[in-house]
């Protein structure tokens, strides 16, 4: 789960980590009043939405050339700027092409930037550990660094039974070219981010820019935070957070399902049950030359009400130009499979190819329903068979 920039900077601000003062608004009124309370001479007006690149984004329909991160100079200025963005689209190199629409702003402090740097936390699989990554290049997107400039990423992995150490924290402060007071800052700074990571069960936290203050400050100027959704239920002041508004619509649904769904950019839905056979349906779906327009795994228990609304979440994707039904009746007998494929397909009146494959306890039967449902459902055999009819019906299709 995602959060706003200034939820982050609150969160963050318990535990130490330094941050400017701000305020959130939803009208331009509001904005003002946040700008009084903390004074001038600068302050910066900042969309809010879950997305990146808003300082060199744009706003759909305006020409001007202004980004979502805006510095201001008079309480005015604040209130105006506000005026102009307030449920504008924006569109960043993060949000694609149908850009975001702003519904809040921060209104930040401004602050002296000397240097702009790179932090970042995670969890790294293949070591296991949190990792912290640095780079001299705030401001950047970190893959981009680690795609045209690795040598310029610092990175530390902190062993878990130890935590995290201050010489980690110097190590990564000498890395950034930090001097005097500024190490210590830093190493303040790298320290409570850890330990609001470690608390709240962060899976990612990026701060892009961290920079270094005129007063030789180390400060978080955005935060990203992206939180483990399994430990959720750990931290309800979290959880409250949420904001569905940013979220895809399709995603919410199925979560309200316990569907595990997560949308792609291809044109073959799939429907499968168990995620490591969800996995395999992708990749030969790949391997046949097609592209799968989401992951679905609809669990043990495919039910006929499950497999419809699964049918419904796939139908929803305008992309979606075929579909590939791919299960296992382990736990589930084939012939309730085939049954609730059907209604579902009737329920939903499907108007793209459909191509299924069965497998396990009573396929025989399952399969002689679905021939006799009188649908125009493409039976297949196995993994293999299944793609390649897939892929040709859609092709076929266009
Ligand atoms: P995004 O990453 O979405 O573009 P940021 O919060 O990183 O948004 O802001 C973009 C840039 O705007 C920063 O790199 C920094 O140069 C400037 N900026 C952001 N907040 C402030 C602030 N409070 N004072 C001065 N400049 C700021
Ligand atoms: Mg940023």
């Amino acid at each position: 789960m995602n959060i706003h920039e200034y939820q982050a900077k609150q969160l963050l601000a318990r535990y130490g980590v330094a941050v400017l003062k701000g305020g959130v608004a939803y009208t331009p009124a509001e904005a003002g009043q946040v700008a009084e309370t903390l004074g001038g001479p600068v302050w910066v007006v900042k969309a809010q939405i879950h997305a990146g690149g808003r300082g060199k984004g744009h706003f759909l329909g305006d020409s001007s050339g202004k980004g979502g991160v805006r510095v201001v100079k008079s309480i005015k200025e604040v209130e105006e700027t506000v005026n102009a963005i307030m449920g504008k689209v924006l569109v960043t190199a993060q949000t694609g092409p149908a850009g975001r629409e702003v519904k809040r702003v921060y209104v930040e402090q401004g602050c002296d930037i000397k240097r702009e740097l790179y932090l970042g936390m995670l969890i790294d699989r293949a070591t296991s550990r949190i990792t912290i990554m640095a780079s001299t290049e705030g401001g950047m997107e970190i893959e981009e660094v680690a795609a045209t400039h690795p040598e310029k990423i610092t990175k530390v992995a902190i062993d878990p039974v130890q935590g995290f150490q201050a010489y980690h924290g110097r190590q990564i402060a000498f890395s950034l070219g930090l001097e005097g007071k500024q190490v210590n800052s830093a190493v303040k700074f790298i320290g409570a981010l850890y330990k609001a990571f470690v608390d709240l069960d962060m899976s990612i936290a990026e701060i892009n820019p961290l920079v270094v203050s005129g007063d030789g400050d180390v400060i978080a100027l955005d935060a990203k935070i992206n939180f483990d959704d399994n430990a959720l239920f750990r931290h309800k002041e979290v959880e409250e957070l949420r904001d569905e508004a940013e979220e895809d619509p399709a995603e919410l649904e199925a979560a309200r399902h316990s569907l595990n769904y997560i949308k792609l950019d291809g044109s073959i839905g799939c429907m499968v049950n168990g995620a490591g056979l969800a996995m395999a349906t992708m990749d030969i779906i790949k391997l046949y030359g097609g592209s799968p327009a989401n992951f679905l795994d609809v669990g043990g228990g495919a039910t006929k009400e499950r497999v419809t609304t699964a049918f419904k979440l796939i139908l929803s994707d305008p992309n979606v130009e075929g579909i590939l039904v791919n299960i296992f009746g382990g736990i589930m007998r084939c012939d309730v499979i085939a049954e609730g494929v059907i209604a579902a397909a009737r329920e939903v009146s499907l108007n793209v190819p459909l191509v299924v494959r069965l497998e396990g306890t009573n396929v025989e039967l399952g399969k002689k329903i679905m021939a006799q449902s009188g649908l125009p459902i493409i039976a297949a055999d196995n993994l293999a068979d299944a793609a390649e009819k897939v892929v040709k019906a859609v092709k076929e299709a266009a």
